[in-house]
């Protein structure tokens, strides 16, 4: 039974189990590149009689001479015996339960080995329940690519392959363990892995797992909204946003899975420009550990719409300001409802989108109120990037910049000599209705 689901799982040449011991002469991953924590955890774990090991994507970059984003555990301890050996640990998750352990400042995922061919699956092929445990073979055989597949021992330096999968890291490739398309069936976000891992690691995504992408990338519609937005923040921020996304579009992800991915799709696009931009300050951002701001870059992205329908409602005649706040609320509906974004960034979107038309004001208090504003430096930033791309005047954004930098009477100054300047434009006979009406003078309340 089990041999004949392993040729299901494992065609062509994968169909053998496979292992091979790689020492140290040859992946040279020394102690100073491993966490402090999962070493310990790792070596505690063997010490009370079980394996362990660093698993997944660590050792993948480890190999790859990348600092790991975080180091996971894998055993065949039960979480509750992991549970049992550190104090400090939780078991979390109902379905797959996992245990974190802290150790000093650092907390380690803890998992215990998948099991083998017992998960359910519906009539699409989608994994519903998968919470049985399994040797580790199997738990090999249940993640995703073969780079990920690789379990480290940091006690005998030594890594467990069971997919070739550090021959396919040297070739830089992401090859799908067993058969790419009933993988994607199993759990469509393998897509987005792909994607994302890709454009990383800067892989080639091996034929036969690029080739079911284009047919199996609408399932992920059916994935949970949040799932999906996860999947896209870490793309978003994964320090290679544009390399992700040329791969969205090489690897033929379809369009209308998410909004958020197919105003990325369409990124190349001269209209849509503020993407590419917000996307290219973003991978440099995070390339020199600077702070990047999810709502910032979500705003970009849907800007090409906000502002198409701002315009759009400026042509029939609306004010800038109320013509964005519509524009904003017509886009709210669906930000908010069907795209899983969590309220905090969409708040944050819309105070940067309502900011812009308020920079047209450099003229008395109002520029001093504005300043004050805890959201001003993200929509000075995001103007500047509007800039960038022609649509913002750069006068202003100069203006902008001038007062942000001015002492408090230059900037009491600046806010005059605006008004003066604009009074003085005004005089200059723009206006003759002006000069007639001036006689006629208001009540100083009104005037002001
Ligand atoms: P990153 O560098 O972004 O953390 P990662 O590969 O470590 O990349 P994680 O989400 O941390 O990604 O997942 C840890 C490991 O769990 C993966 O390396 C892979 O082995 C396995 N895994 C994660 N998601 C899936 C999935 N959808 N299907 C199968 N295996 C998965
Ligand atoms: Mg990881």
């Amino acid at each position: 039974m089990l041999k004949k689901w392993l040729h299901k799982v494992l065609p062509g040449k994968k169909a053998a189990v496979h292992k091979e011991i790689i020492g140290y002469a040859q992946h040279g991953i020394s102690a100073d590149m491993l966490s402090f924590a999962a070493e310990k955890v790792v070596g505690r774990l063997q010490d009370a009689g079980f394996q362990a090991y660093i698993v997944g994507g660590a050792v993948r970059d480890l190999l790859l001479g990348v600092e790991p984003k975080d180091f996971d555990v894998a055993t065949n301890a039960t979480p509750e015996e992991v549970r049992r050996i550190f104090r400090r640990s939780r078991i979390i998750g109902r379905r797959f339960q996992i245990v974190h352990v802290m150790v000093g400042p650092e907390t380690i995922e803890v998992t215990t080995f998948r099991g083998g061919n017992k998960a359910l699956h519906n009539a699409q092929g989608r994994i519903m329940k998968d919470n049985t445990y399994g040797t580790i073979e199997e738990d090999a055989m249940r993640r995703d690519f073969t780079c990920n597949a690789l379990y480290y021992d940091p006690v005998r330096q030594e890594i467990l392959d069971f997919h070739r999968g550090v021959e396919d890291i040297a070739d830089k490739k992401l090859v799908m363990i067993g058969e790419p398309a009933a993988r994607y069936q199993e759990d469509p976000v393998r897509i987005l892995r792909a994607v994302r891992l890709s454009g990383k690691l800067g892989f080639e995504v091996e034929t036969q797992t690029a080739a079911p992408i284009s047919e199996y990338a609408g399932r992920l519609k059916n994935e949970p909204v949040a799932r999906l937005f996860d999947e896209i923040l870490k793309l978003l921020f994964s320090g290679h946003a544009r390399k992700c996304l040329s791969r969205l579009n090489s690897l033929e992800v379809s369009d209308n899975i998410h909004p958020l991915l197919t105003a990325l799709k369409a990124a190349d696009r001269p209209e849509n420009r503020i993407i590419a931009l917000a996307l290219k300050n973003t991978d440099e951002r995070l390339r020199e550990d600077k702070s990047v701001s999810v709502g910032f870059v979500l705003a970009a992205i849907l800007w090409p719409q906000v502002n198409r329908y701002w315009q759009q409602y400026q042509q029939q005649g609306q004010r800038p300001a109320p013509a964005l706040s519509e524009a904003v609320n017509t886009l709210r509906e669906q930000v908010e409802k069907g795209w899983g974004v969590p309220q905090r960034f969409t708040a944050t979107m819309r105070e940067i989108w309502q900011f812009q038309p308020q920079f047209a004001n450099t003229r008395g208090a109002r520029p001093h109120r504005l300043i004050a504003q805890a959201r001003f430096r993200a929509a000075y930033d995001f103007m500047v990037l509007r800039g960038q791309t022609g649509e913002a005047d750069a006068d202003l954004i100069q203006w902008w910049t001038d007062f942000q930098h001015a002492d408090e009477e230059t900037r009491a100054m600046m806010t005059m000599a605006a008004q003066q300047h604009s009074a003085q434009q005004y005089a200059d006979g723009k206006s003759k209705r002006k000069r007639r009406r001036k006689p006629r003078k208001k009540k100083p309340a009104e005037s002001e």
